[in-house]
């Protein structure tokens, strides 16, 4: 009875959706459908397979809290363990029958009368849902291309580092990598010595600090699959000394003085050139972009064959680039290692709420949700990372771990009190987002003086969480129902409204 119509739809099979699914589960609730755009599940970690990819957080860490993975090749797993991982879970779990395939979300609408969405897929097809979770990468997941003069006029071969083609030879090629993000400083160093030249393009100098990987014994391996309390400790341990960074984010950005001594000792230890060390040298406060963690970065750009260029494109043009200084390099290959969508970024789908309101319209002038989850006008929809919930210093999988929570106590609650709909107060969710911004001004995102993703072109931090972890998993332990316009069904189970039948599982209506 308790749980008539409450039909779930999860968009996107990543790291977000399947431990949606799986919390689910665990709670007893089934009747949940995934879609998922490609033919595989895995999202980010899916799309991006570029030479040299692996996580940045270290991987005891880097996982679900539920299912620790023991076998873990290195503290920083590669990219292809980590897909593994996650399909791994999606088997153990029962989530792979839960999936769609080859199926995207092209548009959402809220219909008041039935508290239910309609989704409309790729295909063609129509889902009816009474909840919708979003878990398809409201950042980091689209692409993007610099806007640089003459691009599409390159003859050569072109590659974002997010669409990598391994079928094409690298080998004696003349390659530009343009950009030196968290991406870039992986790619560069793993195809440096096959190229024949390569020519890597900064834009703004990053904080690189020391990358502490090793590998993970046999030994070891064997004893956190006999004693997972040991691995959980280590989880612990890692999570612990991380949350202690986010001080310098969070707290007192000067703080982060100590880590900029250590990381330019490093550089000077590194780079013998002065010329190439004053280029590298970073001039805004550490944490204000993504720290980048690398051994092998600052080599590479030593090499004979590797060229580091500074002086900022101005154009591209048939088969070379041309920097502002004026001199063209000649180059068989560009490497786009330039980022995602992010601050700017648009709903994950059309989305229209309540009253046919669309979300890009309600996101115009400022995307932002409560807790980074829920939209005033968008009843029973769940965002999983949506606005302000990004670090720079922890696990995302631990702020997912915490909207599982929260969304899956939602549902038992609409379910227990026999909800047609839930959505948060408008004032609710004004109150948060000033007291967020308030918060944020303070920070070393906000603070460090440097342009980064995590701020809209009009300088506003849509991305970042502005505390410590723990505190938004306290924050997101409970759905916290008084903070929602809440809409109860009829006396006969239905809908408030509703004068057709129950409505039943997840099904094609079209
Ligand atoms: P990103 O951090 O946005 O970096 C893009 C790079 O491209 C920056 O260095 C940027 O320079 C540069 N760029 C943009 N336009 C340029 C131009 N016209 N000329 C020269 N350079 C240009 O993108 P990303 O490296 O792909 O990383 C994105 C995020 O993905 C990271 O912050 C991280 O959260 C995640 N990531 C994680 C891992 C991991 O190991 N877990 C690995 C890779 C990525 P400016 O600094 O001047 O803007």
């Amino acid at each position: 009875m308790g749980n008539t119509g409450n039909d779930i739809l999860i968009v996107g099979a990543g790291f977000a959706g399947i431990g949606m699914a799986i919390r689910l589960k665990q709670a007893g609730i089934d009747d949940f459908v995934i879609i998922e755009r490609a033919d595989r599940l895995g999202g980010t970690w899916r799309d991006n397979t570029y030479p040299g990819i692996a996580c940045d957080i270290p991987s005891h860490l880097y996982s679900y809290s539920f299912e620790p993975n023991p076998g873990w090749s290195r503290f920083f797993a590669p990219q292809d363990e980590i897909l593994a991982y996650l399909e791994h879970c999606a088997d153990k779990y029962g989530i792979r029958p839960h999936i769609r395939f080859g199926t995207s979300a092209t548009g959402g609408s809220f219909d008041e009368r039935t508290g239910k969405w309609t989704v409309t897929t790729g295909d063609g097809k129509t889902l009816s849902a009474r909840v919708v979770v979003s878990g398809s990468g409201h950042a980091l997941s689209k692409p993007v291309f610099p806007d640089v003069p003459g691009r599409e006029k390159f003859q050569g071969k072109s590659m974002h580092s997010a669409r990598w083609d391994h079928d094409y030879p690298l080998e004696g090629k003349t390659v530009a990598v343009v950009g030196t993000g968290a991406s870039a400083i992986q790619i560069v160093p793993s195809i440096a010595a096959r190229v024949g030249k390569m020519h890597v393009f900064q834009r703004t100098a990053a904080w690189v600090v020391p990358k502490p990987d090793r590998e993970i014994t046999a030994r070891e391996q064997a004893m956190f699959r006999k004693r997972p309390q040991l691995q959980m400790l280590a989880r612990r341990g890692i999570y612990w000394i991380l949350e202690a960074m986010a001080v310098g984010y969070v707290v007192e950005p000067r703080l982060n003085r100590i880590r900029e001594l250590r990381s330019l000792r490093f550089l000077e230890q590194s780079v013998r050139d002065p010329a190439l060390r004053a280029k590298l040298t970073p001039h805004f406060r550490l944490g204000c972009k993504r720290v980048l963690f690398s051994n092998e970065f600052y080599p590479a750009l030593q090499r004979e064959n590797v060229e580091l260029v500074s002086e900022g494109i101005a154009e591209i043009k048939e088969r070379s680039i041309v920097t502002r200084d004026g001199k063209e390099r000649p180059v068989d290959v560009i490497v786009y290692a330039t980022g995602f969508e992010t601050s700017e970024a648009k709903p994950p789908f059309p989305i229209l709420g309540r009253g046919g309101v669309a979300l890009a319209e309600a996101w115009r002038d400022s995307i932002e949700a409560y807790l980074g989850t829920t939209v005033p006008g968008f009843p029973n929809f769940f965002l999983i990372l949506g606005p302000n919930c990004g670090l720079g210093h922890s696990s995302m999988i631990f702020m997912m771990e915490s909207q599982f929570a929260y969304i899956v106590d939602a549902i038992k609650t609409m379910r227990a009190k026999r909800l047609k709909s839930v959505e948060v107060r408008r004032e609710v969710g004004r109150r948060y987002n000033e007291k967020l911004q308030k918060r944020l001004a303070g920070t070393v995102w906000n603070q460090g003086g440097c342009a980064s993703w995590y701020l809209t072109k009009s300088g506003k931090n849509t991305t970042a969480w502005p505390g410590f972890t723990f505190e938004y998993r306290l924050r997101t332990r409970r759905f916290d129902a008084g903070s929602y316009e809440l809409a109860r069904e009829d006396a006969a189970g239905r809908p408030a409204g509703l004068s057709g039948a129950a409505p039943a599982k997840i099904r094609p209506v079209a």
